[in-house]
């Protein structure tokens, strides 16, 4: 209860990874009352400026309310039926990789499941990827690489506890602000060091005691670099090393890097070596920087060689942490939502584990290799290798990168289902058979945060009528395609129930991800389940991977990987002079569907724009303000000059998050190439290169 003395109820915000438990009472006209929940972990009380606006975004002006097939209303019958036929007449034809899922990090924990099971273990293909593979999959590649399984390590708690703290590709100041909070407390309260690499001037370097501006995308030469100086500096835990293999290697490897392709000044990297290897406390948090590049994986697994040389991980206030865009990307990867895992951090390309899967589902032989992974999945669709397609939540044709193709590719698939709780986002106007989700308020289920914690979101608004969950949707094309048994869900908890319990398999094969702990919950416990970080078994409950060893790979050693520094794959050239990063605002969030309904948070920065360096706008006579418009060889996008020496000369940055709707030429995705990480399969989104003139 607060003290208007009406009762409050437990969720979880929507918006980003760090999983912000919310306090949310209605407001008896459709509207939330919205505070920080002060007994969640993730935040204790704190939220940034999207989370308190929660409550202005959740009304039903822009809602979808029935099921429409090529623009007319249906009844739910008709639309789920269609669906079920086409999509079994499809793979009837065609095979069933000719059908795939593109799904969405906004998904809950059950939703995923559901939507998981019914393409990998009874359509019988991997082709379901999801945006998060725009955002953490060069991630996820470098802990299976490393560790064996897609761990991690640390926690929240960490940040409180360190001595340094290094953000690398990272703007944790807009992107995961209460953090970021979390972060200069612990600097108030014990000095904490920070140290930005980054190749702009981000908010997060206000309070920084180091901005490193490398190059756009050097960050493994740095590394590589800071490994010879652990080397040479004496720092070497060789204790801890009986735990890892490889080190001979990407030693050897990282003295044939060169470190003057970061661009850097040799003192500035001489500090930033000096303060990593005395400071013994040391937690390097990554993001979108690090893995939206051709060499993601890499610069993942470049960062990891370092923490694994200095036994830097696993311990209080020390280690690597991956922090991620979405409120459910770890959910999603615990359930096998990419086209690369299997359930529960199993492994498709394991007989074993396919066959335990298999045998637990009840369902037909499990694809032996991965799917499609999001770029090459709109490709497949583009030249026809994909005939049916189903997005859940997310809105590729403005977020994926050559954004103009992705929305020719879903125009012209033979047959697109989008689900969403709108329908003016730009995708959905190109589908076929449009579906009404319940939204965000109106959901029960769960969430997994960006260290480990499950929180649950539940329902405090009244669905409309018309929308249904996602997971309910789901299973009711499952039921419709002949496979009843398996989808005759009824609730989330059920759902829940069963993906626990198949996490003891997981458990059984030694693998990190068991919340088998949690498989006989009855509904009231679901209900009821406070913030509880995985693992959850009868050996393990919550804490840190790998303080003493005990890694994933057969050996159970962890791995560090020889590694080289290698350029972005678009070069710059007398056509395309400048470098392009992309990312986010503070206030918005993705392509806006809901953020934009905050006028406050609209207030902050209303339109799309690109920062330039003043010498660039200067040769480009372009004053602040004006208009400036972008090329690539791939589309062309016209946004607001912002002048600012927080770029370098050459580069520029533009916001993602404008529609067609709202700034029919913001959509800057559609300017960067589709060119992926090789081992990731996530796109290079920080480093397109395109031509700039006043408009
Ligand atoms: Fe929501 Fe992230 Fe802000 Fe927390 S930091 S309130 S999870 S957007």
């Amino acid at each position: 209860m607060d003290g208007s003395g009406l009762p409050e109820t437990r969720s979880t915000c929507p918006y980003c990874g760090v999983g912000c438990g919310v306090l949310l009472r209605p407001d008896g006209q459709g509207g939330l009352a919205v505070r920080g929940d002060p007994d969640h972990p993730a935040n204790w009380g704190k939220l940034c400026s999207k989370g308190a606006a929660l409550g202005e975004t959740v009304g039903l002006g822009e809602r979808l309310l029935a099921p429409q097939i090529a623009g007319q209303q249906v009844t739910w019958d008709h639309a789920l039926g269609q669906v079920a036929a086409r999509f079994s007449k499809t793979i009837a034809q065609h095979g069933p990789d000719s059908v795939a899922f593109y799904v969405s990090g906004q998904l809950l924990t059950e939703d995923y499941y559901v939507a998981n099971k019914l393409m990998k273990g009874f359509i019988g293909s991997a082709n379901i990827d999801t945006n998060s593979r725009l955002c953490m999959a060069s991630s996820v590649a470098g802990h299976k690489r490393a560790f064996g399984t897609d761990t991690v390590p640390g926690t929240y708690e960490d940040l409180d506890e360190a001595d340094l703290v290094v953000l690398v590709g990272s703007n944790l100041a807009w992107c995961h602000p209460v953090l970021y909070q979390r972060l200069l407390e612990a600097r108030r309260q014990r000095g904490t060091r920070i140290i930005v690499i980054d190749p702009r001037r981000t908010a997060s370097c206000d309070q920084a005691d180091l901005h490193l501006a490398l190059e756009p995308g050097s960050d493994v030469a740095l590394f590589n670099h800071l490994l010879t100086r652990i080397y040479e500096g004496g720092a070497l835990d060789k204790s801890y090393l009986r735990h890892v293999s490889g080190f001979d290697d990407a030693l050897h490897a990282a003295y044939a890097d060169d470190i003057a392709v970061t661009g850097l000044e040799p003192a500035a990297v001489a500090q930033f070596c000096a303060e990593w290897i005395r400071s013994e406390r040391v937690v390097t948090v990554y993001s979108q920087g690090v893995n939206q590049s051709t060499s993601g994986s890499d610069k993942v697994n470049a960062i990891l060689n370092c923490h694994l040389a200095t036994g830097r991980i696993g311990k209080p206030g020390l280690g690597p942490l991956s922090v991620t865009g979405q409120p459910n990307a770890m959910g999603g990867r615990e359930v096998g939502g990419l086209a690369n895992m299997l359930a529960c951090h199993l492994d498709l390309e394991n007989a074993d584990h396919r066959a335990a899967v298999r045998g637990f589902w009840g369902s037909g032989p499990l694809p032996m290799a991965p799917g499609r992974k999001a770029v090459d999945m709109f490709r497949a669709a583009e030249e026809g290798r994909i005939k049916a397609l189903w997005i859940i939540h997310t809105n590729p044709a403005v977020s994926m990168p050559d954004a103009d193709r992705v929305a020719r590719a879903i125009a012209n698939c033979d047959f697109t289902v989008v689900s969403d709780i709108t329908a003016s986002t730009d995708t959905a106007r190109l589908a076929d058979v449009l579906l009404p989700a319940t939204a965000w308020a109106e959901k029960s289920g769960t969430v997994t945060n960006s260290d480990r914690t499950i929180s649950r979101q539940r329902p405090v608004l009244p669905a409309p009528e018309g929308p249904r969950d996602d997971w309910a949707i789901l299973a009711d094309v499952g039921r419709r395609m002949g496979w009843a048994a398996a989808f005759d869900y009824t609730s989330p908890a059920e759902i829940f129930r069963e993906h626990a319990a198949l996490s003891a398999i997981a458990g059984r094969f030694g693998r990190d991800f068991d919340i088998s702990g949690l498989s006989d919950l009855d509904d009231n416990a679901y209900d009821a389940l406070p913030p509880t970080r995985w693992p959850v078994s009868q050996t393990k409950r919550g804490g840190r991977f790998f303080g003493d060893g005990g890694f994933f790979h057969r050996d159970g050693k962890a791995r560090m990987l020889p590694l080289r520094w290698r350029e972005p794959a678009a070069r710059t050239d007398r056509r395309y002079p400048f470098r392009l990063n992309t990312g986010r605002i503070r206030d918005q969030w993705h392509t806006m569907t809901r953020t934009a309904l905050s006028p406050r948070l609209s207030a902050h920065l209303a339109e799309p724009f690109v920062d330039l360096h003043p010498e660039d706008a200067a040769r480009l006579d372009v004053a602040a303000a004006d208009l400036v418009t972008l090329t690539s060889a791939h589309g062309s996008a016209i946004l607001r000059a912002r002048i600012t020496d927080a770029q370098t000369p050459g580069q520029l940055f533009a916001p993602m998050h404008w529609t067609a709707e709202y700034a029919p030429k913001g959509r800057v995705d559609a300017l960067v190439a589709g060119a992926t990480d090789p081992v990731s399969g996530q796109p290079e989104s920080k480093a397109a290169v395109v031509a700039a003139a006043r408009f």
